[in-house]
């Protein structure tokens, strides 16, 4: 911690932090978590507090996370009554957080607690955002680094917005930041990209990303390729486009291959013939057209999800240390 910080604050009108991590199956990595964070958190010169979110986890994590939070008394277990999913644990942690800036990162130490004294200073500095973009990620296979890399790059290619590359949910935002995020109500929630789309100043910090420290990963290839898919569909109708301009090529074809068939008679006097082409075209139409019907009823069937209302996610229950009057913390 450095002089110039500590002097920022009167200890009366220390700000808030909150710390949100969601937390599935982990319950090797929760003690640790703890104990870094309370070392870092506890060396700052602000109040802190420490917002656990159960995803519905089946390892004990919930057990351990409620006997901590009753216990501790910054730390609050927010625990969810089913996975949900991590995107609506962060939703349902950021929802939860009090603090005048709130800092998400992950339970597996890969985002290390270690840099939260950074994010602050950034966000001291004026920043209503602190995204934190990987500089390298360890303990991470060739082929999913390949396959992150790309797909950034893609979305970038296809969305409205200015998705950051390479920026993970590990980030800091100001309470106005935070606000921000609450009054999009949409139920698809691709975190990376809301985070985006509010705006709003934005540090980017580089870091290293580490490896897990116990556990395993949540993800396999097809949740990650299903994370992409509604990464894209959520935040462009790039591919809606793709499918228009993909029929008019194909009806442009058809019209150019009629008529030269035509001229081919007319001219030629050649007898019409082409069955192995006629088959051809017409499973490549097929294709094209079910193709396009299945990319328009993905878009269908998020409005119909949207329409539904339905709460983003369910709380089982809060668990927290009862606080006394003459408490400091939160
Ligand atoms: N997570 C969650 N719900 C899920 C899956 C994951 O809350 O359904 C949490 C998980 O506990 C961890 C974070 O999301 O804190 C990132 O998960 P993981 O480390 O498995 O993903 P990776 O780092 O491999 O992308
Ligand atoms: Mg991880």
């Amino acid at each position: 911690m450095n002089a110039s910080m500590q002097l920022r604050f009167k200890p009366a009108a220390q700000p808030l932090l909150s710390v949100v991590v969601p937390v599935y199956n982990e319950r090797a990595v929760l003690p640790l978590l703890h104990a870094r964070l309370t070392a870092v958190l506890s060396g700052l010169p602000l109040r802190y507090e420490i917002v656990l979110v159960d995803d519905g986890s089946r390892d004990g994590s919930d057990i351990d996370m409620a006997d901590l939070a009753a216990r501790v008394l910054h730390v609050r277990a927010v625990r969810l009554s089913r996975n949900f999913g991590k995107e609506a644990a962060l939703t349902a942690g950021i929802a939860h957080a009090k603090g005048d800036a709130v800092v998400v990162l992950d339970a597996d130490l890969q985002d290390p607690p270690e840099l939260i004294p950074q994010m602050i200073e950034a966000w001291q500095a004026g920043a209503d955002v602190v995204a934190m973009r990987r500089r390298t990620r360890a303990g991470e296979t060739a082929t999913k680094k390949l396959s992150a890399h790309l797909f950034y790059r893609l979305l970038n290619r296809v969305s409205a917005v200015d998705i950051p590359e390479d920026t993970g949910d590990f980030r800091l935002m100001s309470r106005k930041a935070v606000d921000a995020l609450g009054q999009l109500p949409e139920r698809n929630r691709y975190m990376k990209g809301l985070f985006a789309w509010i705006g709003l100043p934005t540090t980017v910090l580089l870091y290293d990303r580490a490896p897990r420290a116990a556990g395993h990963t949540k993800w396999d290839y097809l949740g990650l390729l299903r994370l992409a898919f509604e990464g894209i569909t959520s935040f462009s109708v790039a591919p809606l486009r793709i499918a228009m301009v993909l029929g008019l090529l194909t009806a442009l074809t058809g019209v150019l291959f009629g008529g030269w068939i035509i001229a081919k008679t007319l001219v030629l006097g050649e007898v019409v013939q082409g069955y192995p082409s006629l088959i051809a075209i017409m499973t490549l139409l097929g294709g094209v057209q079910l193709v396009s019907v299945g990319l328009l009823g993905e878009y269908v069937g998020k409005t119909y999800f949207e329409a539904k209302q339905r709460p983003l996610y369910l709380v089982r229950d809060i668990v927290e240390r009862r606080q006394t009057s003459r408490s400091v913390g939160v």
